[in-house]
């Protein structure tokens, strides 16, 4: 790409979530900027829909509510709700990425609004940690998600428990719902196959009087976790395998995290997520191809309950698009979660995880991701994106942004031989080769050094152009120094190169251009440079599709995990970078782009984190 349009990329993807200001001021809808984009599937139905005006007639009272409290409300001025709704029960990874942005972004383009929505109908492995964590992700990839923002809000399913309850009591006293009692193995069985179809239970034509009583029993605690569900009533011959009388409640005696133990009955996934969606006025309900099969009952759920007056037309819409999946990595909370319950990583946000937080401590930068999310785009076929795709829109973002700054990562001592050892002068480095706007800094220069051992070779291989005895390099931003010699310890391996400088050569000088080489090096003056951690990462997965692996004799993805993943060494570093504040985050020349771990680093002690070489130099670790 050149580097202009990257730019222009990058400009486009960092006002990604700017908020719909006219939308929270006045009713007119944001400004249009979807020619910037890619169009895809999902636009071409949003648009087919604005352009007959398919939602138009919404009201919203200013919050979640049934038929009852929207209808008196002014128009809905969202010219479309989205929804990002993440279970709290784990940490956002790299999958859920893809649709936070896809669904805040559309919102952004169509003048809409996209909701924040936890998805707590499960009492069990649902925690605050996970809220609070899922929030600060959403914000740091661009979201302006908060409990008091019209424009970008935060909502609780658990919120909307009353009303689900009201709403199977009208499903049952319609008909199109029963407690079944038979036992989950009974369930299982009668369900019947792809192939065939299932049974009918013989409590399906309970009364609607029992029903409602045992329903009511069943939500004040009067019956064991198993005994009974409640079951929408549809058709257990159905072709499709959704239809064959879900499941809309189960008893389950559990704390849950905002409720307390006001329940005993918690919907389920099926059955709360289009009523959620509903409540929410939400236009375009975007899932994963997973879901597909689930639509007719979305559909049938929420017609359902437009019928009985509880919910109004239009009613939401269900697209679906097929999931991100990334190699050298797992995309999979429950296989996450594994990794940090058995210590495989050093939590959540270890900054090998492909996690939101790993990301944010590993370094990589949200507009990178937003930049990723342009390239991959939507579609509705299952594919692999290669993990190099992800770590090039990470590069290419950085390149942009990160200042440049010196580090010597294995350290060789190099001796001026003809420089005042009491000496010491300044020599200027640009911040960023293509933003001279942000000036110049100082880099000290002496008669000691700091050079990468990799810089210099006693019989230099063919094509080897950096340092060897009687070869002349430039130390970039100083001087050309010509190499005349080394020092040995008694086992032979070289302790300090020795070399002269040109003192006429200096970069900048008039004399800079007198002397042509064709190596170009870097180096520290070794009494100013200061020693740090620093965290050199690699792919926490050494195949492509972990658990697939040469190495996973019994499938398990741990069998593929990279037993180098993280290397700890101590370099040397620039002066300037001593008073880093955590999480600043720098190109070191040559070697990538490193941050300052924001959980580690202490002011004017910082430790330094890898996020990804310059270069895709990956190749498996032997
Ligand atoms: P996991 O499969 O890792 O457990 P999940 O789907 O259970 O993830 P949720 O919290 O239910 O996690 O997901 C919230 C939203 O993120 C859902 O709308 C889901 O479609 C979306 N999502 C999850 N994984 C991906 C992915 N790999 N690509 C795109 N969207 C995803
Ligand atoms: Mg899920």
């Amino acid at each position: 790409m050149q580097s202009t349009e990257i730019q222009a990329k990058i400009a486009h993807a960092s006002s990604i979530f700017q908020p719909s200001q006219e939308l929270m001021s006045n009713n007119k809808p944001a400004a249009d900027n979807t020619a910037a984009h890619a169009t895809n599937f999902i636009r071409n139905i949003i648009d087919a829909d604005l352009a007959e005006n398919a939602y138009a007639t919404r009201r919203w009272s200013g919050k979640p509510g049934t038929a009852a409290e929207q209808q008196d409300a002014p128009l809905d001025a969202a010219k479309i709700r989205t929804r990002f709704p993440p279970e709290p029960n784990g940490y956002l990874h790299f999958g859920h990425s893809k649709s936070i942005l896809l669904n805040f972004g559309l919102a952004r383009d169509y003048g809409g609004v996209c909701h924040l929505r936890f998805d707590d109908t499960n009492p069990e492995k649902e925690e605050q940690e996970f809220v609070d964590g899922i929030v600060e992700s959403v914000r740091w990839l661009g979201g302006d998600s908060a409990l008091d923002n019209p424009a970008a809000p935060i909502y609780f399913a658990s919120d909307y428990f009353d009303w689900m309850y009201r709403f199977a009591k009208h499903l049952i006293e319609h008909g199109d719902a029963y407690v079944d009692s038979q036992s989950a193995e009974e369930m299982r069985v009668n369900r019947g196959t792809l192939t065939e179809a299932g049974k009918d239970s013989p409590y399906r034509n309970r009364s609607v009087a029992e029903n409602l009583e045992l329903f009511r029993a069943m939500r004040d605690g009067q019956h064991a976790e198993g005994s009974h569900i409640l079951r929408a009533k549809i058709d257990m011959a159905s072709g499709n395998i959704n239809l064959r009388d879900p499941a809309l409640y189960r008893i389950k005696h559990a704390q849950h995290h905002r409720q307390g133990d006001k329940w005993h009955i918690y919907p389920m996934y099926a059955y709360a997520h289009p009523i959620e969606d509903a409540l929410e006025n939400i236009t375009h309900s975007i899932c994963t191809l997973e879901f597909e099969d689930q639509r007719p009952w979305y559909d049938w759920l929420l017609a359902k309950l437009a019928e009985v007056g509880e919910l109004l037309r239009p009613l939401p819409k269900q697209i679906e698009m097929s999931r991100l999946n990334l190699t050298y990595i797992v995309l999979s909370k429950r296989y996450l979660k594994q990794l940090v319950d058995e210590n495989h990583v050093a939590g959540w946000d270890d900054p090998r995880m492909p996690t939101i937080v790993g990301a944010r401590r590993r370094g990589f930068m949200p507009e990178g991701f937003q930049l990723f999310a342009e390239r991959i785009g939507v579609s509705k076929s299952d594919s692999w994106i290669d993990m190099s795709v992800f770590e090039d829109c990470q590069r290419d973002v950085m390149n942009d942004k990160c200042l440049r700054r010196v580090a010597v990562l294995n350290p060789l001592k190099l001796e001026i031989t003809n420089y005042d050892a009491l000496s010491e002068e300044i020599c200027m480095a640009p911040n960023h080769p293509q933003h001279p706007e942000t000036g110049k800094r100082e880099m000290p220069f002496s008669r000691e050094l700091w050079i990468e051992r990799e810089d210099f070779e006693e019989t230099p291989p063919k094509g080897f152009f950096r340092l060897f005895p009687g070869n002349m390099v430039r130390l970039r931003y100083a001087f050309v120094i010509k190499c005349t010699g080394v020092e040995k310890d008694a086992a032979g391996n070289v302790t300090k190169v020795l070399a002269e400088y040109l003192p006429e050569t200096k970069s900048g000088g008039l004399g800079a251009d007198t002397v042509k080489v064709k190596g170009n090096i870097h180096w520290l003056s070794a009494k100013h440079a200061h020693a740090s951690e620093v965290r050199l990462f690699d792919r926490l997965f050494k195949v492509p599709h972990p658990g697939r692996g040469a190495d996973s004799q019994n499938g398990s993805f741990l069998d593929d995990l990279n037993p180098h993943s993280k290397q700890t060494i101590t370099a040397y570093l620039e002066p300037s970078l001593l008073t880093t504040t955590p999480e600043s985050l720098f190109q070191f020349e040559r070697h990538g782009y490193f941050v300052a771990d924001r959980v580690e680093s202490v002011v004017g002690k910082p430790v330094w984190n890898r996020a990804v070489t310059l270069k895709d130099s990956w190749s498996p670790p032997k």
